[in-house]
Parts: structure tokens; sequence; C-alpha cells
């Protein structure tokens, strides 16, 4: 009974995504998949058919999958490797029929599919990064929403710099309570042009009012340890996260912030926190950023065509990935950079303040001043590791000349 509810929930989703998506005419057009009468048969699989042809499959689970395996003209492929809730897979060549062994639990949300036509994806489709072992920069929001409202036109700013690693991490996790955020989380983040996949907030939403209060988050203690752990884990050169009056004065805002700003101060030292400083290391951030942070005051222009976004303004990114927020929609909130705006002092997304810095201080509006991409570092150092074979090489050979002729002269 359960299993008939759940094909037919498959089905329909399936179905209503093909009729109700419009993508542009340039894009690759999604082919319509045929699910199998038996689609999610005892043994787990799903079957998934097409007379046009396709290769490049692209699924929205409605949880995190384990492995699975995708089984298509006679060759297997290991999927979810990297624990990704929106999965990309692309095949070597076109297929009108392909299998989904499905992981135990594991629940499709939707799946489009495209055949290898030559021409780009829809830019809805998300093809994640993995999680970089460093991050250049590493933004701390609470709710999945507080990253696009307050942080997004900086995120898209530097997600739009060539080389730089943008993750994106969140305080709550929705899967035990609203999972639809879950997916506009991602949805938001993709727009503004992440590519790294962001990192699942650790504290469960559905409990967030009286786990907090209730002091059973050790008086909120555990924030700041978890917010360690990830600077620790991305060691990042640039950290950003909220107000410290928590935007409109949201309380979990202000915990985020005083837990971060408490955080970069002390993750340097391996008595603090120690579980992580054992199992990452210790991590000193360069450059912390808050939000509307009176000191060291800093306005972003979000106002420049960004070239990764097809020359759309971080705000305008910004924009509309809130309004992947569909179900955020309901409220008073905006995205805005306008210091006329009568919401200026809460919610202005291009208002930050140096924190602390350990490279000096700015002296315009770039976050990225004083500090060199992980990416051009390792090309730096690895023109300086050419010149050294070189001249190291030249030298060798010169020396092998003198001693040639030496011997040479001795030899007469
Ligand atoms: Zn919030």
């Amino acid at each position: 009974m359960k299993r008939t509810v759940i094909i037919i929930l498959i089905l329909s989703l399936v179905l209503s995504m093909f009729t109700v998506n419009v993508f542009a005419a340039e894009t690759s057009a999604p082919v319509y998949l045929k699910l199998s009468s038996n689609s999610c048969g005892a043994d787990g699989t799903i079957k998934l058919t097409s007379s046009a042809g396709f290769s490049r499959i692209y699924i929205e689970w409605v949880g995190i999958p384990g492995r699975w395996t995708l089984k298509a003209d006679g060759n297997e492929t290991a999927c979810g490797i990297n624990g990704f809730q929106h999965e990309y897979v692309e095949l070597p060549k076109d297929v009108t029929e392909a299998e989904f062994f499905m992981p135990e639990g594991g629940k499709i949300y939707s799946v489009s599919a495209f055949p290898k036509d030559g021409k780009p994806l829809p830019e809805e489709i998300e093809i994640w990064e993995p999680q970089p072992e460093r991050a250049d920069v590493l933004v701390i929001a609470t709710h999945p929403d507080d990253d696009i409202l307050f942080l997004g036109g900086a995120i898209a700013t530097l997600a739009a710099k060539k080389g730089w690693t943008v993750e994106v991490a969140h305080l709550m996790g929705y899967f035990n309570k609203t999972p639809v955020r879950e997916h506009e989380r991602m949805h938001g983040l993709w727009t503004l042009g992440v590519k790294q996949y962001p990192q699942t907030g650790r504290f469960d939403a559905a409990h967030e009012g009286y786990r907090l209060y209730s002091g059973e988050w050790k008086g909120f203690f555990a924030i700041t340890e978890y917010v360690t752990e990830l600077i620790r884990r991305f060691k990042p050169q640039i950290v950003i996260t909220q107000d410290l009056g928590g935007e409109y004065g949201h309380i979990r805002h202000q915990r985020l912030a005083a837990a971060v700003a408490d955080a970069v101060e002390k993750s340097m030292y391996p008595d603090f926190c120690p579980a992580s400083s054992q199992q990452y290391g210790t991590w000193d951030v360069k450059k912390t950023y808050l939000h509307l942070y009176e000191k060291n005051k800093i306005v972003l222009d979000l106002r420049q065509p960004l070239e990764n976004l097809g020359g759309k303004t971080a705000l305008q990114a910004a924009k509309d990935a809130y309004k992947k927020h569909v179900s955020q929609q309901s409220g008073w909130f905006y995205v805005t950079d306008d210091p006329k705006d009568p919401r200026a002092d809460e919610i202005n997304a291009a208002y930050f303040g140096l924190y602390r810095t350990t490279v000096g201080y700015d002296t315009g509006n770039d976050m990225t001043e004083n500090t060199v991409s992980y990416a051009e570092q390792e090309h730096i150092a690895k023109g300086k590791e050419l010149v050294k074979s070189a001249l190291e090489s030249k030298a060798g050979k010169l020396l092998e000349f003198i001693r040639t002729k030496q011997e040479g002269g001795n030899g007469i």
C-alpha cells in the first residue's frame, strides 16, 4: 500500500516537473522520461525509459541518498559517492533505458534527463563540486535564506572571482522539519554562482526553539564548537557571517554571530574545542567580516555585471536566489543594497565590517584585499618551482660544460 503511494507520488512529481518547467530555447530540453509500471520494484529499482535517448541525468533526492548504482547499456556506474542531495550523472553516450538500483530508503524527489545534443544544460541544473579541502571563503549563515538575504551579494561577488572557492555552511538543518527548505537552499546558492557543495546545518530545526532556550545545546556553546570545527576543517582565509545584533534582532542570528566572533579568536589554540583541533588541526582565519559591523566598515558594490552569471549583478543574483526560497515568500523580507531603504540598518546586503584581521585593514571595499586565493598561491608556488628547477638545470649544464672543458684541457 505504502509503496503504491510512493510510486504515484514519484510519478506525479516527475510528470509535474516536465509539464511545469520551461527552459530557454538555446539550452538542451529535457527528454520525456517514462517510469516503468513497477517503478520502485521489490528489489528497490526504478527504470527510466525514453525512445528519444538520454545521457545527462539530474536527480533531486528526498534526503541525502546512500551509495546507489545506475545501470545502462550493460555498464554500471557507482553513484551517491559524494553524498549530494542534488546529483548529476553523465553517461558516455545516449541510452533509451536506465535502471536505478536505489539505496536503502532512497527516494527520488524529481529527475530530469537530457540527450547529448551539444547544447548546454539549463542553468537550473546543478552540477556541484565536492566540498574543498580548504576553502578561500567560508560563509556561515543561520537559516537557509539568511545566506541569500544578508550575505548573498557578498557570496555572489566572491564566487565570481576566478579561482576562489566559497564554502557556505548553515547552522540549522531542515530535513526533519520542512525538507523543501533544503532544496531551496541548494537552488538559492546555485543561483548565486556557488559551485562548492554547501554544508548542511548540524542543528535540527525541528527542535530549534526549545533546545536553544533550554540549554540542551550547552547554553549555545555547541554552536561555537560547530563553527570552530567548520573553520578548522575548511581552513578559510576569509570568514563571513551575520550581524551581532541579529539583523532585525533575531536571537539565533545573534548567537551565530557571537559564536563565530568567539571562534575566530580561539580556533588557533589546540585546547579550545579540542575534539576538532585533534581531527583537523588548528587554524587562524586571516579576515573575518560581520554583516552590519560598525567598525572598519566596507560597502560592497553589488551592481557590477558578473561574467560567470552572464552579466547579472550580485544584487540581481541575490534577488533571484531569494525567489528560489518559495516557502519563505510570505514575510516582509527582501534583498537591498539601497542606503535609503527604510530597513537599511537591519538588512542592507552591502554593509559589512572587518571584525578581525591578521593581514592589515582594508583600504577599499574589496573583501579579498591583502589575500591571495589558494589556487593563485599554488600557481605562484609552481612557477617558482619551475624557475628554480630551470636555474638548477642551467647551472648543472654549465658546471658540466666547465668540467668537460677542464677534463679536455687536462688531456692536452
Ligand atoms: Zn534567519
